[in-house]
């Protein structure tokens, strides 16, 4: 967009100068939500009037859509003739138009939208199914990549479009100049030029007049320790800084475990260790002694298990001696019954001896 201004606005009434020259800077924020919210439209409305169709695809009608769409939104962004709605309605849509913009132009695009669906998209759940909500999304991503709608085009609708709703100009500057030089001068100063954030190492840039709101929350950003050390720390390492190097921190007294329950300041620490140097060597005095009592305890405990190992041993000793007598039991058995078999066969072979000397 160029810095001229259309011929009927050029007169500045006061002084009665030509002003040919007008600050064009906005609300980049705004505009880009805008911008976005057109291609969103063109999307839906472009997969709406095609849905089953088989002639027919979404990027088949999306040239002729897109200009069909800039030229509906300029249209009805033209002040409404005051008989049609009634004065309630328009100043109704007038309001929302110069203090939501976005929310004003998304009423409009779902007025055109609904106006491209077709027959055939009319299937019932069509409009709420997770189909059509995924094909758009594709299609948005389409358009995107094949530059359908170029950024710098789509742009400058949303900037027509703007400055026709924006009546109150809060959202972009309506100053007119009548050099060149007085509009580079004021262009520097102008409440939309964008400013770079100051925060060491932060890459953020917008709007001068949201660069307030951008610092309040700006991760780069040095603040007081909230701790109250004397150090300026990042917004975005604040919790690191006050949990661990903060000289603020609070630590427990090393002498913790043996009984000193006192927390201070871990800038303190070489104070309290001083101040406290007594107690705490009373502290370990009672510990060692505590300590004494049970080495005494366990070696009792020492000799008591000594004892009952030996009483193991002796009991498995006995256990060897009952075994023994038990063999030496089965030895003798085993003895009487060979001297029985001897016998047995005594007495077999005298009475063959008997058998051979009868015959
Ligand atoms: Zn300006
Ligand atoms: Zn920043
Ligand atoms: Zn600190
Ligand atoms: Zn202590």
């Amino acid at each position: 967009m160029d810095n001229l201004v259309d011929p009927e606005e050029l007169v500045d009434t006061e002084e009665g100068k030509l002003l040919k020259f007008q600050c064009n800077l906005c609300d980049t924020e705004v505009v880009h939500s805008m911008t976005q919210l057109l291609l969103q439209a063109l999307a839906t409305a472009s997969v709406d009037k095609t849905t089953g169709d088989i002639f027919k695809s979404p990027s088949s009608v999306a040239g002729g859509m897109k200009t069909e769409l800039a030229g509906y939104m300029i249209q009805r962004c033209e002040p409404l003739p005051e008989s049609m709605d009634g004065h309630q309605v328009r100043s109704d849509q007038l309001t929302k138009a110069s203090t939501l913009p976005t929310e004003f132009l998304s009423d409009l695009v779902d007025d055109f939208v609904t106006s491209k669906r077709n027959m055939m998209s009319h299937v019932s759940g069509f409009f709420s199914s997770e189909s059509r909500l995924n094909k758009i999304k594709d299609f948005v991503q389409k358009l995107e990549t094949e530059n359908v709608w170029a950024e710098d085009e789509r742009k400058a609708t949303t900037d027509a479009i703007l400055r026709k709703i924006d009546v109150k100009c809060t959202f972009h500057c309506p100053e007119r100049f009548d050099t060149p030089e007085k509009l580079a001068e004021h262009e520097s100063q102008c409440k939309f030029r964008i400013v770079n954030c100051t925060n060491d190492g932060c890459a953020v840039s917008c709007c001068a007049v949201h660069i307030e709101k951008h610092d309040s929350i700006c991760p780069f950003k040095l603040l007081p320790c909230e701790q109250l050390c004397e150090q300026q720390v990042m917004r975005s390492k604040m919790d690191k800084h006050c949990e661990t190097v903060c000289p603020m921190k609070l630590i427990n007294c090393p002498f913790y475990g043996v009984g000193c329950e006192t927390a201070f300041a871990q800038c303190s620490l070489d104070r309290h260790c001083s101040g406290f140097l007594q107690t705490h060597l009373m502290y370990v005095v009672h510990v060692i002694t505590r300590q004494g009592a049970s080495v005494n305890d366990m070696d009792q405990r020492l000799q008591l298990l000594e004892k009952v190992q030996s009483l193991n041993e002796l009991s498995g000793a006995l256990d060897v001696r009952t075994l023994t007598l038990v063999t030496k039991e089965q030895e003798s058995k085993i003895n009487k019954l060979e001297k029985d078999l001897k016998a047995q066969e005594t007495k077999m072979k005298k009475l063959e001896n008997d058998l051979r000397s009868r015959k």
